[in-house]
């Protein structure tokens, strides 16, 4: 099983996750062509894509959602509450979830896990195969108890550590969106995931990917710095730390 991003960040999102039988992409916050051109980045054409789960209905996670459905007619899952069809456009394979229940796409096992975000209905996605878990979790504003129980002992996970709290009080965000953002509904920050890393069992983690880092509120070495920091007292982590990075997302990770 494996994993990969086309980019990640407040400017287009996309994650694959294949197992060598099907092959999804959490969410397309990119262009028909952007997500063509990245997608030969990492040896996959659109026909390869076997679906589309999207987490919630912002523009970084479904800019190409429709488009890509439509073109390549490939099955979209997302909960009622994401679907805006005005936003959206017509999607000719549409399948609602319920994000309370497991379902499985071709061979991978998806739990969906609902999140505080300012969104309709959101939820984030852990995706098992062959006895492997990847857990992907990004866009929520806290960690509630749900989200600390469904992500223990995952051998890949994405993670998002949206902003540093100070530089976003210091940075150039109107008073409302620094509200917005740091708030119970917006991004969890460097110090919230550095804390969710310290309440789940990480003696699987093999591959831990920093993810929707804020360009204007943070930057990748204080991501790593908290990340590190973290993980340091805790010998069970001897896996890659890995950034997802807005224009080149990360090559493909192999869990086994
Ligand atoms: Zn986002
Ligand atoms: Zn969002």
């Amino acid at each position: 099983m494996r994993i990969a991003s086309l980019g990640s960040g407040s400017k287009g999102n996309a994650t694959l996750i294949d197992d060598g039988e099907t092959c999804i992409i959490i969410d397309l916050g990119f262009t028909l062509k952007e997500t063509v051109r990245r997608l030969a980045r990492l040896g996959k054409s659109p026909e390869d894509i076997d679906a589309i789960l999207v987490t919630h209905e912002h523009a970084d996670h479904i800019q190409g959602v429709s488009v890509f459905g439509r073109k390549y007619k490939t099955p979209v899952y997302l909960t009622p509450g994401t679907h805006n069809p005005e936003r959206m456009g017509a999607v000719p394979d549409l399948n609602y979830i319920n994000c309370h229940r497991n379902f499985s796409v071709g061979s991978l096992g998806v739990e969906p896990v609902p999140v505080p975000h300012d969104a309709r209905e959101p939820c984030q996605y852990v995706v098992s195969s062959n006895g492997f878990k990847v857990g992907v979790l990004t866009d929520l504003g806290h960690i509630t108890p749900f989200v600390e129980q469904q992500y223990h002992r995952c051998d890949a996970l994405l993670l998002e550590c949206n902003h540093d709290m100070q530089m976003l009080d210091n940075g150039p965000y109107p008073w409302q969106l620094k509200k917005r953002v740091g708030g119970l509904h917006g991004h969890l920050n460097n110090e919230q995931a550095a804390q969710l890393l310290l309440k789940i069992d990480l003696s699987k983690l093999q591959h831990l990917i920093i993810s929707h880092i804020s360009e204007k509120n943070n930057s990748i070495e204080l991501a790593l710095e908290a990340m590190n920091s973290a993980l340091d007292p805790l010998v069970a982590f001897n896996g890659n730390l890995v950034v997802a990075r807005q224009d080149e997302g990360f090559g493909w990770l192999e869990v086994k």
